[in-house]
């Protein structure tokens, strides 16, 4: 059985960035899935030896009239019940916001386990809103920097548990 990860959170959070980060060189395996979820990116990731699917969420190109909001959650919800652990990206230098917090609640109640990422924790600018990220009742964030390649270690140790 392949250990799936899924990335999910609002946009421009850094879920592409990251995705791309743990895909590395592998870009070619990338594939999108017609018909399923237009624009979902699944990838073999490898870090640190651990090897595993990664899939990355993305956009609101579903034409419904429904909500940014209902779209978000109808792909996201797809995404993390497919996989065995979802990644919820926050950015940390924007700090948590209302969005996040829908995103939190509604992951809380799946029962896909969910592990907190503070993205863009790259030098101090990231701090205000690693602290804020507690108040979102999923345990301990891993500050990471998706763009600097910082914080892989602690992300593979967070994974680790659930492979
Ligand atoms: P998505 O909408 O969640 O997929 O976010 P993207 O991956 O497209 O990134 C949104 C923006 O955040 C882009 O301008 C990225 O360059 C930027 N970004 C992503 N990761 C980092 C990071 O670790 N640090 C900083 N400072 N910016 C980042
Ligand atoms: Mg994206």
């Amino acid at each position: 059985m392949t250990f799936t990860v899924a990335i999910v959170g609002r946009p421009n959070v850094g879920k592409s960035t990251l995705f791309n980060r743990l895909i590395g060189r592998k870009l070619a395996i990338v594939h999108d899935q017609p018909g399923i979820t237009r624009d979902r990116r699944d990838g073999d990731a490898s870090l640190l030896g651990l090897d595993f699917r990664v899939v990355d969420t993305a956009g609101f190109e579903d034409e419904t009239d429904d909500s940014i909001e209902a779209r978000m959650r109808r792909q996201t919800d797809r995404a993390v019940a497919d996989a065995d652990v979802a990644l919820l990206l926050i950015d940390a230098r924007a700090g948590v916001t209302p969005l996040d917090r829908h995103f939190a609640d509604h992951l809380r109640r799946q029962r896909t386990p969910v592990i907190l990422v503070a993205n863009k924790c790259e030098g101090k600018a990231g701090a205000p809103g690693l602290y804020e990220c507690y108040a979102l009742g999923l345990g301990e964030p891993v500050p990471v920097s998706a763009e600097h390649g910082e914080g892989l270690l602690e992300l593979f140790e967070a994974l680790l548990p659930h492979a």
